[in-house]
């Protein structure tokens, strides 16, 4: 069937889906908005930065009662906002809180055919039965987002009032903004209009 949200798609620019979570309240149009208001968004937007199958996303919006749903969104805000105040090094009640959430979710080694060479490979597969499954999905998307390798490859969006957070990927290492069409094209005008005032 498909769910539906009546918010524009969310905007996936952090290359990482861990990142993505606290991206998913800002306000890159202008307005702000949140991705994950309702249960429903946050199964959308799952699904969107690819931490759910559509298939999934719709089992669970079958599965769980409307304010199971919602209440599962409630939790998630929790843990962006949790997420938002982590220093690496700093206190330890994300890493505290997501172990807990880690621990009450189902996975199960599979083995999936391999690429090019034919070697099949192991993966870690997560069991998509109820809430405690999505949650301890997200949790680990968090957890690697902050077990990267070169956090100082982890940056915010260099924009004045901007909330986006991204991980640099980029040969250079010089990526500065969320998007080159919302921050990026703001901080070239402003300094076109800077360069042309008073003389
Ligand atoms: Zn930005």
């Amino acid at each position: 069937m498909g769910l539906e949200s009546a918010l524009p798609p969310p905007f996936l620019i952090a290359d990482h889906p861990g990142l993505e979570l606290l991206n998913s309240v800002g306000a890159p149009y202008g307005t702000e908005m949140d991705w994950i208001g309702s249960g429903t968004e946050l199964l959308c937007w799952c699904s969107a930065v690819g931490l759910l199958t559509e298939a999934e996303a719709d089992d669970l919006q079958a599965q769980l009662a409307p304010d199971e749903l919602d209440e599962l969104a409630n939790e998630v805000r929790d843990l962006r906002e949790i997420y938002r105040t982590f220093v690496p090094g700093g206190a330890q009640s994300l890493i505290e809180y997501l172990n807990a959430l880690l621990a009450r979710g189902q996975a199960t080694y599979q083995i999936v055919p391999g690429g090019d060479a034919d070697v099949p490979e192991m993966v870690l597969r997560a069991r998509m039965s109820g809430a405690a499954d999505l949650m301890a999905v997200i949790a680990r998307a968090v957890a690697d987002a902050i077990c990267l390798e070169v956090p100082e490859r982890t940056r915010q969006c260099a924009g004045p009032s901007c909330t986006m957070w991204f991980r640099d990927t980029s040969k250079s290492n010089r990526r500065r903004w969320c998007s080159m069409s919302v921050c990026g094209n703001r901080s070239k005008a402003a300094a076109h209009r800077a360069r042309h005032s008073g003389s």
